[in-house]
């Protein structure tokens, strides 16, 4: 049966980008087979300029009942800041991953050895960087309650957040991770803070129990501090990491900066049964929003985690994957990877990459 795949350009450079990744799409249908059907739809400020709510009831609906897989651009800009906060962009964004349950985020750090460059590290520290965090984004700290401000019996106030996570939350994310690292090098390591905190304690316990149903995966345990450390000491002794929400937060962003190039990286947001929105992990770059400017790299690949984790294609996955390393190759730069120069614009590059898709073995 075909698959359908809703797309979502957002905002500012969202549609640029996207639609250089619907190139990409049609490529693969053409040419390699793939059966899928994409449909349109607002999100965020384009959702409140066409329905007036950043998430219109008939795109939830495409997302949450029909659609196989979500691919999102990006949602904001500077005209809905005056907004109230339930009709801004983001709500759009968050509204989506609660409605469809999504509660694993994979944020790869992937260097291109063309791109080593790029990074602030020494190129022998990051030069073919392939790393994955797994997120929980659902629960944790950021959801947990009660939470708020309070008035102390001494007139000061107080403010508190509940860390706290359910078993069958731990051994969701714990499954979803083991399921990532068996389709990559099977080597998970799992951060936590297990020396302080009693959550962390019944976190590492779910991991070693759950591991048992994965015996081939290598499982391994690093507290967040040493983890904090490792990442930017020798960051590829890593291949997949499960953490926490917060702690995710952070060190998915430490490990994306390891690459020094925000327009490269893609992400994806899973929920039980593979279900998910691809996304890249930068926003919508209003500077740059309507110029040709914009690097689709990170949207063509998160095109890639698509076929992966939601559509069962990882050979079409990886001929995405070369297609990108080899525009590279060839010495293609749109202007955010082009050291100072000035680079190909953001057609060029799909055009490109459709190119070099097209020139591979069938
Ligand atoms: P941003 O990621 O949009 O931009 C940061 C810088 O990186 C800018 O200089 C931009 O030009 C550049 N950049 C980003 N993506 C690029 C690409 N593909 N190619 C070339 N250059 C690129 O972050 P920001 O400026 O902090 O936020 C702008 C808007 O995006 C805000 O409204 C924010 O709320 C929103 N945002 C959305 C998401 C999302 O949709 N997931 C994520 C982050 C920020």
């Amino acid at each position: 049966m075909s698959a359908l795949i809703a797309i979502l350009p957002g905002d500012g450079i969202g549609p640029e980008i996207v639609d250089e990744a619907v190139k990409v799409i049609d490529c693969l249908r053409d040419d390699f087979g793939l059966d899928a059907e994409l449909e349109t739809a607002p999100v965020g400020g384009a959702g409140y300029d066409a329905a007036g709510h950043p998430l219109p009831e008939s795109t939830l609906e495409l997302c949450r009942r029909r659609a196989d897989a979500v691919l999102l651009g990006a949602v904001g800009g500077p005209q809905y800041d005056d907004l109230p906060r339930e009709l801004r962009p983001e709500r759009g964004l968050l509204g989506l991953r609660s409605a469809l349950e999504l509660f694993s985020n994979l944020r790869p750090a992937i260097l291109y050895p063309q791109l080593a460059g790029a990074s602030s590290l020494k190129p022998e520290i990051v030069s073919g960087l392939d790393i994955m965090i797994v997120r929980e984004l659902t629960g944790g700290i950021y959801f947990g309650q009660p939470r708020g401000i309070r008035e102390l019996e001494n007139g000061e106030r107080e403010g508190y957040n509940t860390l706290v996570y359910a078993e069958h939350e731990i051994e969701r994310i714990a499954r979803s991770a083991y399921e990532v690292a068996m389709k990559r090098g099977r080597k998970l390591c799992s951060v936590d803070k297990a020396n302080v905190l009693e959550v962390s304690e019944l976190w590492r316990e779910v991991m070693i129990r759950v591991g048992r149903d994965y015996p081939e995966v290598e499982l391994s345990h690093m507290y967040v501090d040493n983890a904090s450390m490792q990442l930017v000491k020798w960051p590829k002794q890593f291949d997949v990491i499960v953490t926490k929400n917060m702690f995710g937060d952070i060190l998915s962003d430490t490990a994306a900066m390891l690459t020094g190039s925000i327009g490269m990286l893609p992400s994806a947001s899973l929920d039980r049964n593979g279900k998910g929105m691809y996304e890249p992990i930068h926003g919508s770059a209003p500077d740059i929003a309507g110029n040709n400017r914009a690097n689709p790299l990170a949207t063509i690949l998160s095109v890639a985690m698509m076929l992966r984790y939601s559509l069962g294609q990882p050979a079409l996955a990886e001929r995405i994957e070369q297609a990108v390393s080899r525009v590279l190759d060839q010495g293609l730069r749109t202007d955010d990877i082009a050291d100072g120069g000035s680079g190909v614009s953001t057609r060029e590059m799909g055009d490109a990459v459709v190119a070099a898709l097209r020139n591979q073995e069938k």
